[in-house]
């Protein structure tokens, strides 16, 4: 397992239910949750190896044999020879699609006003995509049932035939 957050702990733990040996490599110390970590501790079957990179992959015929880690702290290297891995590193926002037309922050996240509204009338943004979303699933379905109201009332005026914002600068509704 690559990574030292809740996701890499918790796919961890789940992956022990399965595997013989499951072992975390993370590039600093690991920073998830005290209960996830309570958790870890328990277990005897996962190996932690902190302040540690993976810095190569090798395998045959499209199957991987060995990783080459680097400890950190010494700038050692050693190989391990895992059946799998599995990468829980964090996640960049999906947002290919409104670059360069709508305001997106530093990290790709769609930038949106107290309605969930984007900085272009009429695109609105809910869920992980959005800058400063809490990236769970219920504030996520949350937000898409307020965007849903937030449009309504964005088309209602165009429906009634009250001139409203252009969806597309340039373009009339
Ligand atoms: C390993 C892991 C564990 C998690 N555990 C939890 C947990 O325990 N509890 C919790 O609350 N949350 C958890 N989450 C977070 C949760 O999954 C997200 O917060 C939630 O799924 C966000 O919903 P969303 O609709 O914003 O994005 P997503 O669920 O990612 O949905 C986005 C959708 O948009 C589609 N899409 C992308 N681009 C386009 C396009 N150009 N056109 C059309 N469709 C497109 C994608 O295919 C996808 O279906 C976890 C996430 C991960 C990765």
């Amino acid at each position: 397992m690559i990574g030292g957050g809740n996701s890499a702990v918790e796919e961890s733990l789940f992956l022990a239910r399965f595997a013989s040996r499951v072992t975390i490599v993370s590039r600093g110390a690991l920073s998830a949750s005290r209960t996830a970590l309570a958790k870890l501790a328990e277990q005897t079957s996962i190996d932690v190896l902190p302040n540690t990179v993976p810095v190569a992959f090798a395998g045959q015929h499209g199957h991987l044999e060995t990783v080459v880690l680097r400890d950190e702290t010494s700038g050692q290297q050693r190989e391990i020879h895992p059946g799998g891995v599995f990468v829980f590193v964090g996640v960049t926002a999906n947002t290919e699609l409104v670059k360069g037309f709508v305001d997106l922050d530093e990290h790709g996240a769609i930038q949106t006003d107290p309605t969930l509204q984007s900085s272009v009338p009429g695109i609105f943004a809910a869920g992980d995509a959005r800058t400063g979303s809490t990236k769970q699933a219920a504030s996520a379905a949350g937000e898409g049932a307020a965007v849903a109201l937030s449009i309504r009332r964005y088309v209602t005026p165009l429906a009634s035939g009250i001139p409203g914002e252009p969806c597309i600068p340039g373009q009339s509704v």
